[in-house]
Parts: structure tokens; sequence; C-alpha cells
């Protein structure tokens, strides 16, 4: 847990979410679960990844059923990360806030931004990918790494490199 969007949530969710990082993969359906967000696994059209909407009195989140596994649970962090931060914009619109296979949802980018920064805390704890990598890697990133890290995590290759390279720059 890192980036600065973390402090930008309110008790008790922050707590809630705090309980889900300490252990990979991160349970992301008890996580979604516990903060009262349904997630549902649909059929949308192509170049949509997810949805966050409320329906009724029940916050949801569909994700594309034909994208890969790895990708789907990017997408649920992302849309939790909306959930947790920008709650009215998703309150404010019968079809909530639908993204885009680039996380665009024609929404302000700084919200999209935000919430592709809590995802990847979400998927990849800062913390845990650090201990990983240091204990079963010694700390060197090699494609290896990556792909291994990747794995344990159950995230892209591609978004765990990206989060390595954060981390090194930081
Ligand atoms: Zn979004």
């Amino acid at each position: 847990m890192a980036s600065k969007e973390i402090a930008k949530i309110d008790q008790p969710e922050r707590s809630i979410l705090e309980r889900y990082v300490s252990e990979y993969p991160v349970k992301l359906g008890k996580l979604a679960k516990d903060l009262g967000v349904a997630i549902k696994v649909s059929s949308m059209p192509t170049g949509i990844s997810g949805q966050i909407a409320l329906e009724g009195n029940q916050y949801v989140i569909r994700v594309n059923r034909n994208e890969a596994r790895e990708r789907q649970r990017f997408t649920i962090g992302h849309e939790l990360a909306h959930f947790l931060l920008h709650r009215s914009i998703i309150d404010s619109s019968p079809e909530g806030i639908t993204d885009t296979v680039l996380y665009r949802s024609g929404k302000p980018e700084r919200i999209e931004y935000e919430a592709n920064r809590l995802a990847a805390d979400i998927v990849m704890p800062i913390s845990l990918v650090e201990k990983e990598l240091r204990e079963s890697f010694g700390g060197i990133v090699t494609e290896d790494t990556i792909e291994g890290l990747a794995s344990r995590f159950e995230v892209s290759k591609a978004a765990m490199e990206i989060k390595l390279s954060n981390l090194i720059e930081a």
C-alpha cells in the first residue's frame, strides 16, 4: 500500500482493504464482498473491460468474460478503486462508470489515473511485492522474476513489469 490514493479512502473501508493486502494473490472476490460490492463476470461488448454501477441499492462490478483472468483481476481492482474514490461520480449516472480496454470512461482522465494507481496497489501490494522480490528472487529483476511475480500475484506480466519499474525508480 503506497500510493497517495490510499490516504483518500475513508474509514472503515481503508481498514477492510488493509486486511486483504497481506497475502497474495489478493482475494478480490472476498474483498469486494466485504466492501458490499457484487462482482459479475458478464458478456460485454468487445473493447469494454468493466463497469461499476449502482443497481437498485447494490453496487455491481461487471467484468468482460472474454478477457483473460489476469486482466479481469486488474479490472476488478480498477472498478473497486472507483468505488472507493469516486462514488459520487458512480452515483451521478444510471450507467455508473464504464471502462474501455484502455481504462477510459469519458470521465476526467485524472480519475482514471487515480483508479489505475490504486488498482495496482490492490492487486500488487507494494510491501508484498518487495518481500517476494527479495526473498524469492534475491532482489534482482530479470524476465524470470517478472514472470514469477506475475504468476504469484495473478496479474499480467505487463502489469508486474510496470509495478517493478516504479518500485526501482522510487
Ligand atoms: Zn475507470
